[in-house]
């Protein structure tokens, strides 16, 4: 409502046309101040609470108060990693959300790119962990996308689903479906409960907030995923059951 209020009325068409567009313009440069400043201050409290560790410690070494060992070390190592981890997801995401991110699509075939995340991953996992199937036609249609940025989608999604998977398996579904070639990726994990679930993609959210930090998550990989989908003119979708497992499945567009 508020565009027609601000709007004066004029009696030359073309002149109501220029205030009406001037005022949208407005509105979304407010939207994109709001959202940095969203962006920031989210950013400032996820960088805080590692800081306030390590300092803490700190102090207290060189008060005396505890003396140095092994375990300490390791915790603050564990920490900086962490921060180190966040500054640069924080930095992919901001490039994301400001649509600086550079998107280079090709023709691209994602079978063999499929086969070498595999191959990789597979050799990461633990004897007792889950394993790796791949479940994708030979006769795969080529997708237009960027082919780094279709590997981090795979990455992140992959690395989720073997963090938060301790036994079973993870397969790696393919499939197309009119002008768009499918991937899912399916484990017998945790899974997400109902609750939980519409908050996957929100930046920052974590599920169990303790669990996920000890598995070292900083709930940006899935907000960045989502960006990079939907700039490729794909979308994602997830399903999943507590206790049962998830499906992450995307989309691209075919050449
Ligand atoms: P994180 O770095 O915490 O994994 P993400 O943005 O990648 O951040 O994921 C956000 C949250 O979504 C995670 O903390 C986790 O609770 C949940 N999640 C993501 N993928 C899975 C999965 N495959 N199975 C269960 N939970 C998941």
């Amino acid at each position: 409502g508020n565009l027609d209020e601000r709007m004066i009325k004029s009696e030359i068409p073309e002149l109501n046309q220029l205030s009406l567009s001037f005022n949208r313009m407005a509105e979304s440069i407010e939207g994109i101040e709001q959202r940095r400043r969203e962006l920031i201050s989210d950013m400032t409290h996820e960088l805080r609470t590692p800081l306030t560790v390590v300092r803490g410690y700190l102090e207290e070494m060189a008060e005396g108060q505890i003396q140095p060992s092994d375990e300490l070390y390791n915790r603050l190592i564990r920490e900086t990693r962490r921060l180190e981890r966040l500054v640069n997801d924080l930095q992919e995401l901001s490039k994301a959300e400001a649509g600086y991110l550079v998107i280079n699509p090709q023709p691209l075939n994602l079978r063999p790119l499929l086969e070498c995340l595999v191959a990789r991953f597979g050799d990461q996992l633990l004897e007792d962990g889950p394993v790796i199937n791949l479940d994708c036609p030979s006769n795969l249609p080529t997708v237009f996308a960027d082919l780094d940025r279709t590997e981090q989608i795979l990455v992140n999604l992959l690395g989720n689903a073997i963090r938060y998977t301790e036994i079973g398996s993870i397969t790696l579904k393919v499939w197309q479906n009119l002008n768009f070639v499918w991937v899912a990726v399916i484990d017998t994990g945790v899974g997400i409960s109902e609750i939980d679930l519409p908050h996957v993609f929100e930046r920052f959210w974590r599920g169990e907030r303790s669990r996920s930090r000890q598995w070292g998550g900083t709930g940006i990989g899935l907000a960045i995923t989502k960006r990079l989908v939907e700039l490729q003119g794909g979308k994602i979708e997830v399903e999943s059951e507590l206790g049962k497992g998830s499906i992450f499945r995307f989309c691209l567009p075919i050449t």
